[in-house]
């Protein structure tokens, strides 16, 4: 098969219930926002051996590709509708079986998520796969969600748990042990994070400010709080851990830091009013997201994380930096 043939046997129905997508056979395609309503753009690339193990599933891979960009749009508040694909194949991904199963992943996904592909490009390359994607979203009526925005004095929350996907490494690596299950769960979110989507629609209008957790918790924070000009203080015995998380984090005090500084999680964090509270548990209850208050947006500079008896703790790193 021919690029032609794979675009026109695999994509082109993941194009099918866009009309402005021309089934991919066009040079473009057209994207009509609703009526002044703002479209929204975020773009992420996974590479094979940075981002997923090497080998991994082509069904993960896909969704891995579209859960990260989904995040972003959760992070924003904003509703996604369309993606590209730029797709460099390696050596070992240039057969038809592993882009079936490809298209495969990226067909459950869109039906989840309720969006479609729309065009994108498909070379290859003697390096690693890589994976480079665009997502387009709409704003509802409230408009977007974006780092600046925190107001002195705004709680701080997270959705869902921190850590599982940093700690599924520490264990892949050894530097930890796990049971047989509890590094199933880890690895699960790993390798599948669950995009915050229909949660982060009720954040515009209610959060001040929102980043999703792809560098770490502390770092992503970090983010925030000076795109915000300010400081924020989190109480560590606060940030949820799932069971699996809790009982390495008993055994082993020490993940902790890489807890808090790992990343992969694409958790929601955001700052709201303290008023706010009833309004976000009620938005995380409505769309079964469990939501944490973590701490507080106060004085300056990065992030401080206080242990239980309000000492400071300090972690030597900040979190993930690709250069
Ligand atoms: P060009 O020669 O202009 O680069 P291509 O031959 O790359 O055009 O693409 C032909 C059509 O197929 C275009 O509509 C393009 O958007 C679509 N397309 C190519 N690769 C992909 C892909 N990986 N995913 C989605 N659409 C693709
Ligand atoms: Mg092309």
């Amino acid at each position: 098969m021919d690029e032609f043939d794979l675009i026109a046997t695999y994509f082109a129905p993941l194009a099918e219930g866009y009309p402005g997508a021309h089934g991919l056979a066009d040079d473009t395609a057209l994207i009509t926002p609703p009526n002044g309503r703002t479209v929204i753009v975020s773009a992420d690339t996974l590479v094979a051996g940075v981002h997923f193990f090497d080998g991994a599933a082509p069904e993960q891979i896909a969704q891995k590709a579209l859960r990260v960009n989904l995040s972003d749009m959760a992070a924003a508040g904003a509703t996604p509708f369309a993606y590209t694909l730029a797709l460099s194949l390696g050596k070992a991904n240039r057969d038809e079986d592993w882009i079936a199963s490809f298209a495969r992943g990226l067909k459950a996904d869109q039906k989840e998520f309720g969006i479609h592909l729309i065009g994108g490009d498909t070379t290859s390359t003697p390096g690693p796969l890589s994976i480079s994607l665009t997502i387009f979203g709409e704003a509802g009526e409230n408009g977007v969600l974006g780092r600046r925005g925190g107001q002195a004095g705004d709680a701080i929350w997270v959705s869902g748990t921190i850590g599982d996907a940093t700690l599924a490494l520490l264990t892949a690596g050894g530097k930890v042990d796990a049971d047989e299950q509890d590094q199933d769960y880890l690895n699960g979110r790993l390798i599948n994070p669950t995009p915050r989507v229909q949660f982060g629609k009720d954040l515009p209008g209610v959060a001040t400010a929102a980043i999703d957790i792809s560098d770490g918790l502390a770092a992503d924070l970090g983010h925030i709080c000076r795109q915000s000009g300010l400081g924020a203080e989190v109480m560590l015995d606060r940030i949820p851990l799932s069971p699996s998380a809790a009982k390495l984090t008993d055994q082993y005090p020490e993940v902790l830091e890489t807890i808090v500084t790992g990343g992969d999680d694409y958790e929601l964090l955001f700052t709201a009013p303290v008023e706010k509270e009833t309004v976000v548990m009620t938005a995380g209850k409505s769309t079964a997201t469990a939501v944490t208050k973590i701490g507080v947006m106060v004085g300056s500079g990065p992030p401080k994380f206080l242990d239980a008896h309000g000492e400071l703790v300090k972690f030597e790193q900040t979190g993930f930096r690709h250069l």
